[in-house]
């Protein structure tokens, strides 16, 4: 670049970033007056030019969040899961199916995608129901190294198509973030596993692409870390999230996790983010099932997640708690 070109360049940017201070000033002076998604779709919907949407959203957000970084107290802070960020209720739509509208979308399918076989005999099962989403492990963190680990890549191959036999929507666990770019031609939602609600650079991985994503709910999480760690998605640009409450951690044996349904009323609270519920991995009893759904959906809840298997008691992971076919029909009947 010549001397001269490179001085208009350093003239331009001199009065971008004049621009940008101001709009630093002014949303400090009156940021809560500013509905700031309203703001930003606004602008996007009426700006033409050449400068691209994604871009525009990104720059505008990071000054509001420039401008809040001035006060000390983060919760006051407008984070991008926040109601105050956002009011309207976020909607994912995934296939057609809107997660977080009107009507409750549950996923159901298999703990692990064992076999073309297996995956297709509940696919089948689901869509005679007229269920929209399947889903199936394909890589599976394990408590101990020596349980089955999954098909891993071979069980995408298979879950996705299944999907376009079956026409339905394909979702699977992310545990690594290498996988993201590998696991997207075969996904249409990525699950980040309560195991890895933490594993930051995940967060960031799948907040890069603009894939769904369902984001359980560490084991020993609190809500607030539960939010925080969607805000990770989020901040990269995704905003395509859904929270699922799995149970957590505490003293109380006679069910796997405890399902911490104040949870679900709280987060419906505090973020504009669909809220789902897994019955299946938060009570691991069959028995109860259906009615922690009830009472699941009672408090708020967009959908209920759980497992069902074509034959529980050979399934290679979580054969206790996975439905057959027969108990699935009696629990999906009972739901509302
Ligand atoms: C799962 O849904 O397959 C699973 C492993 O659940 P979680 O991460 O909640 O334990
Ligand atoms: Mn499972």
């Amino acid at each position: 670049m010549t001397g001269n070109r490179e001085d208009e360049l350093f003239e331009i940017d001199m009065k971008l970033l004049k621009l940008m201070e101001e709009h630093i000033h002014k949303v400090e002076i009156s940021r809560d007056d500013v509905d700031e998604a309203a703001y930003i779709q606004k602008l996007t919907s009426n700006y033409d030019g050449a400068v691209p949407g994604e871009l525009v959203t990104k720059l505008i957000q990071s000054l509001f969040n420039e401008a809040g970084k001035g006060r000390d107290d983060d919760a006051e802070r407008r984070m991008l899961y926040s109601r105050e960020y956002k009011s309207s209720n976020t909607i994912v739509e995934v296939n057609g199916h809107e997660i977080g509208g009107l009507d409750t979308v549950n996923i159901f399918g298999p703990c692990a995608v064992e076999s073309y076989r297996q995956t297709a005999e509940v696919a089948a099962m689901l869509k005679e129901k007229g269920f929209g989403i399947i889903r199936g492990g394909a890589y599976k963190p394990r408590t101990s190294p020596y349980d089955f680990q999954g098909l891993g890549d071979e069980g995408l191959r298979i879950l996705s198509r299944i999907g376009e036999e079956f026409g339905l929507a394909v979702i699977s666990e992310i545990t690594a973030p290498g996988r993201v770019e590998l696991a997207r031609p075969h996904l249409d939602i990525f699950q980040i596993g309560a195991r890895n609600m933490q594993n930051f650079e995940l967060l960031k991985a799948v907040g890069r692409s603009q894939t769904p994503v369902l984001l359980k709910r560490g084991l020993s999480a609190t809500v607030e870390e539960f939010l925080y760690a969607a805000e990770y998605i989020l901040a990269e640009g995704n905003p395509r999230v859904i929270l699922c409450e799995r149970g957590i951690r505490t003293y109380e044996k006679s069910t796997r996790n405890t399902l911490d349904i104040s949870a679900v009323p709280l987060l419906k609270q505090a973020t504009h983010l669909p809220v789902m519920v897994d019955v299946t991995h938060s009570t691991g009893r069959k028995e109860i099932m259906a009615e922690c759904a009830k009472a699941a959906l009672a408090a708020g809840a967009d959908g209920i997640m759980a497992e069902v298997h074509p034959d529980p008691d050979k399934a290679l992971s979580d054969s206790k708690q996975q439905m057959s076919f027969a108990e699935f029909d009696d629990f999906y009947t009972n739901l509302p």
